[in-house]
């Protein structure tokens, strides 16, 4: 796979489920379709979560996830039920609560299969795992390719990658929309908790980045990433990971700042020779 010379932003919106907050979900519904994005969507196949129960159900929740997937946006497998079982980070998280991480391969196989089930009940067909509190093991990366799933969303580094496992991990590194430099930056959005004024500030910060928005298929259309051992060390490290990650996007800040002061000196200089 080519690395990307560009910055490119993926969308992510985690938590949809048939009584997430509608309210607000419109909104952004709204901006996605306007700007032709094609966002990742994680879909809970059987919620169970309450703290997930913020809008009466939708009855026609499937049709709608139906519908995104016809715009050929991308519907993630969300865990099962999205109950966080044990006191487990996992691989890739920081906080210790798990639906999946910590729990024996068959309990995981079946949890697997059944949300599943009711993805293909519904005609819905997912090639992404996107784990509930991002809390997986390694014995849910194992059992994933036998669902047919061979895209991970999770992750603190800079490009898509491939484990040994075979699996392709897509970064997921940002809450909201900053200057990064060239990579493949997951911006992931819990529309469930936004307030009021949030989907103005989204609407706001599509206008500044959109033009760098991508879908996953255009990421993953480059070609298979290279595998990378350094990439599969560091993503089962998380702190070290997440730390390496910000310290990166403050250090390019840093020197766009720079950059910009500079320019700005350059400027003043011009004037003091009029
Ligand atoms: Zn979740």
């Amino acid at each position: 796979m080519k690395r990307t010379s560009t910055t490119q932003y993926l969308l992510r919106f985690d938590d949809i489920c048939p009584t997430m907050n509608w309210r607000v979900w419109a909104e952004i519904e709204t901006v996605l379709v306007q700007r032709q994005f094609k966002p990742l969507l994680a879909v809970v196949p059987d919620n169970r979560d309450p703290g997930l129960q913020v809008d009466s159900p939708a009855g026609d929740f499937w049709d709608r996830v139906r519908a995104w997937q016809d715009r050929g946006w991308t519907i993630a497998l969300h865990g099962f039920q999205h109950r966080y079982v044990t006191r487990s980070a996992g691989m890739v998280a920081v906080r210790k609560k798990s639906e999946f991480a910590g729990l024996p391969a068959e309990v995981q196989r079946e949890k697997l299969r059944r949300g599943l089930e009711i993805f293909e009940r519904e005609r819905i067909t997912s090639r992404v795992w996107i784990a509930p509190g991002d809390s997986f093991d390694a014995a849910t990366v194992a059992l994933l390719p036998e669902f047919g799933i061979r895209v991970i969303s999770a992750g603190y580094f800079r490009y898509p990658y491939v484990c040994p496992r075979r699996m392709t991990w897509v970064p997921q590194q940002l809450y909201y929309f900053r200057p990064a430099p060239a990579g493949v930056w997951t911006v992931c959005y819990h529309h469930n908790q936004w307030g009021a004024s949030q989907p103005r500030t989204f609407r706001e910060d599509v206008d500044q980045y959109g033009a760098n928005v991508v879908s996953l298929d255009t990421v993953l259309d480059r070609g298979a990433p290279p595998e990378c051992k350094w990439s599969a060390w560091l993503c089962t490290r998380p702190r070290i990971s997440r730390f390496l990650i910000r310290s990166e996007l403050k250090l390019w800040s840093w020197k766009g700042a720079g950059r910009r002061r500079l320019h700005c000196a350059d400027a003043n200089a011009v004037q003091l020779l009029r």
